[in-house]
């Protein structure tokens, strides 16, 4: 394990070395992300100081609670306003610019991500590689009737004054497609998550607490399935103790300096 420090930088030059060989002999790569794969962005996660939880309840923000009480549903569109602002001017960082290149060297079997701001995409991704396990805030949907909208236009309404918006269609709620506490994960890509982690032989954590369910399953069911276990996050996280390498430091930092050294392993 890896820590802080020049006194650690030797080590980590070693387990930076450790995972591009990894990468290098690996075939099915499945890369997991969570919120710190973007604070490099300027996208503030959730549980560390200054995140949007120090500022917000999250008590306040539980789908029974935006589906009972207009009150509720009004605070969640302020918080929610508020963050999409944020991710709408966020642009991929290191992170994402190193899992886009993983798929351009054939190293990517696909992306499982925590994220909804999009930024695998931006970054170049195909999105057949990418599943979005909590959704994604870039689009809004009617939870009556379905009617899918683009998030701009549902904002301009609220910027005019629409406190709570609501389907031209059939009058339903409309939400971001993003999953709230309390919500039905999304059948598909919860099922297919779980399969490629199974699947994979080399699962790399980047930027994530590893403590939301079910996603936090993730890394211990491609264990399960024989993968080797990387985690990389400036913070420890309980899956820590059955990694193969774990290096705590800048996810941008350390992401870049692995595609660097799986570029020159592999001649590019
Ligand atoms: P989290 O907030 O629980 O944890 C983020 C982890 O990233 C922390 O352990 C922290 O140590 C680490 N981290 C932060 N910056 C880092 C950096 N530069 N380099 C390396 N590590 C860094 O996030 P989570 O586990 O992803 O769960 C939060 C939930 O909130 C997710 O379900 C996600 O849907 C949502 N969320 C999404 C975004 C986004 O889309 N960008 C942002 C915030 C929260």
């Amino acid at each position: 394990m890896v820590g802080h420090g020049p006194q650690h930088f030797s080590k980590r030059v070693g387990e930076i070395e450790t995972v591009s060989k990894l990468i290098v002999c690996s075939n099915r790569i499945v890369v997991f992300t969570g919120a710190g794969a973007s604070t490099e962005s300027g996208i503030a996660d959730f549980r560390s100081p200054g995140g949007i939880w120090d500022k917000y309840d999250p008590e306040d923000f539980y789908f029974q609670r935006f589906l009972t009480s207009e009150e509720a549903r009004e605070k969640y569109w302020v918080m929610s306003t508020e963050v999409y602002g944020c991710l709408k001017k966020a642009r991929p960082n290191r992170v994402h610019l190193a899992i886009a290149e993983l798929e351009k060297l054939d190293k990517l079997e696909c992306i499982i991500t925590q994220n909804i701001d999009g930024l695998h995409h931006k970054a170049g991704n195909s999105p057949a590689k990418i599943i979005e396990l909590h959704g994604t805030a870039l689009s809004v949907s009617c939870l009556n009737c379905g009617k899918n909208y683009d998030r701009d236009e549902v904002q301009e309404r609220v910027r005019k004054g629409l406190r709570v918006p609501r389907c031209d269609d059939c009058g339903g709620l409309l939400k971001p497609d993003t999953i709230s506490f309390g919500q039905a994960m999304p059948e598909r890509e919860t099922a297919l998550a779980y399969e490629r982690s199974f699947g994979s032989d080399l699962f790399i954590v980047v930027g994530s607490s590893l403590v939301v369910q079910p996603a936090a399953s993730m890394p211990l069911r491609a264990k399960e399935g024989g993968a080797q276990l990387v985690i990389i996050n400036r913070d420890p996280t309980p899956c820590d103790g059955y990694a193969d390498a774990v290096i705590n430091g800048s996810a941008g930092d350390v992401m870049e300096r692995i595609l660097g050294e799986v570029r020159r392993e592999i001649g590019n």
